[in-house]
């Protein structure tokens, strides 16, 4: 095992066979997972191999450390200032501009800290925000997690998409804004609000497409969040792509109403986003909780991105946590595994599947186009949770105790020193 200050060891733990980029280590006959023994050197795995029979089970489940695709560190924890009690994205809407306008650096500083202080606890080593950059509240969100980005970057690399109304990209404030977000290597994004009938978004979007792409610039968008007016954004943004293509990488969060098409039409639009290379972040807690929602009935039909169907297409997806207590859902903590464990029964991801962990691992480290993809072999960083778990169940069944190594060493003794860094900022 490691300890003290050495940064070199060895553990035994179960580990997905699917993380194993490895020939022979296994045949996944265990819940998917296969006893693995271990070691590093100088923040680098230096060994792996399969554990022999008759050796004694480990009793810790092994992952890399995870990756946050979509999340809103601006308006974390502001739920009990600005709650919505009646739970509609119309509601949200009102108490986020309401929440907006009483922003200060100190207050949203207070929010990412804690934030990250929590995702970094948790295992987290990468995390894409999007930050409110329209209104009186943009310029301070951005001047504190533009410092959160160069403080933390050690620990977690942190990506800012600026998040707007998808018109403001047509609006004189446009280069600026996107001048600012390229210094602090982020992406360019937006709302796009059905039915994306009008001039004004297709002309936005086109000028957000060719403003990105002249800058090289990756873009993310809030697209097709509905629970109406069946992918009408993504209709558009290929219809956009089929005429003027782009080469930067573009994700479309949410893309949840893409689940009312029939299954014909959703082919016929997943190949048209593969052959776009379109990535997907389903935000399945956001979702469940505002979309669908009809008053004093149970929703029987809850919209969310088609995760499996568009795996078959070809498109790269990944599941994300979105908002945490904040006017748009009320719980949540920046903790992967119980966003595992909350997707099981609402997006049916099964995480001893291969298909069913990747958009919590692989994919979601790919649509951030992080060094690493997350996937355990010799010379990968020795990145990892343990997880007090001997099989799925029991991640799943509430989040267990976890230990968290950090290029080769425990977080304790990193987490000490770093923490020390960040209180003196
Ligand atoms: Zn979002």
């Amino acid at each position: 095992m490691a300890g003290g200050s050495a940064p070199a060891g060895t553990l035994h733990a179960w580990c997905s066979v699917s993380l194993l980029d490895q020939a022979g280590l296994g045949d996944g006959r265990r819940d998917g997972l296969v006893a693995i023994e271990i070691a590093w050197r100088h923040g680098v795995i230096s060994a792996l191999r399969e554990l022999p029979p008759g050796a004694d089970p480990p009793t810790e489940l092994m992952l890399p450390r995870l990756v946050e695709p979509h999340a809103h560190l601006d308006k974390a924890f502001t739920w009990a200032d600005h709650p919505n009690h009646e739970g509609t994205y119309a509601g949200a809407m009102a108490a986020n501009r309401q929440e907006h306008a009483t922003r200060s650096v100190e207050r949203v500083v207070a929010r990412a800290e804690r934030g990250l202080q929590l995702a970094w606890r948790h295992g987290l080593r990468g995390m894409r925000s999007h930050i409110d950059s329209l209104g009186p509240g943009a310029a301070c969100s951005w001047e504190a997690l533009q410092d959160r980005r160069l403080l933390w970057r050690e620990r977690i690399e942190l990506q800012l998409v600026a998040l707007v109304p998808i018109s403001h990209w047509s609006t004189p404030e446009a280069g600026e804004l996107a001048r600012q977000v390229v210094a602090a290597g982020g992406l360019l994004g937006g709302v796009l609000v059905p039915p994306c009938r009008d001039a004004q978004t297709r002309r936005g979007l086109e000028d957000l497409l060719a403003l990105a792409d002249r800058l090289g610039c990756g873009i993310d968008l809030h697209i097709d969040e509905a629970d109406q007016d069946p992918a009408a954004g993504l209709r558009l943004l290929v219809q956009c792509l089929d005429r003027r293509p782009v080469s930067v990488p573009i994700t479309c969060s949410h893309a949840s109403s893409l689940a009312l098409l029939s299954a014909r039409a959703l082919a016929q639009l997943a190949d048209r986003m593969a052959a776009h290379r379109l990535g997907v972040v389903a935000l399945p807690l956001t979702n469940g909780w505002l979309l669908g929602r009809r008053p004093q009935q149970t929703p029987l039909q809850r919209p969310l991105a088609p995760l499996m169907q568009l795996q078959r297409a070809g498109v790269v997806v990944a599941v994300g946590g979105d908002n945490v207590q904040d006017p748009w859902f009320p719980g949540g903590s920046f903790d992967p595994i119980a966003l595992m464990a909350a997707s099981l029964p609402l997006a049916q991801l099964a995480p001893w599947q291969r298909r069913g962990l990747m958009p919590f691992t692989t994919e979601a480290a790919r649509l951030l186009g992080l060094a690493w993809d997350g996937r355990l072999q010799v010379g990968a960083p020795a990145d990892l949770i343990l997880l007090e778990a001997t099989h799925w169940g029991e991640v799943l069944a509430s989040p267990p105790q976890r230990r968290v190594l950090v290029a080769g060493r425990w977080l304790t003794e990193t987490g000490a020193d770093h923490n020390a860094a960040a209180s003196g900022s």
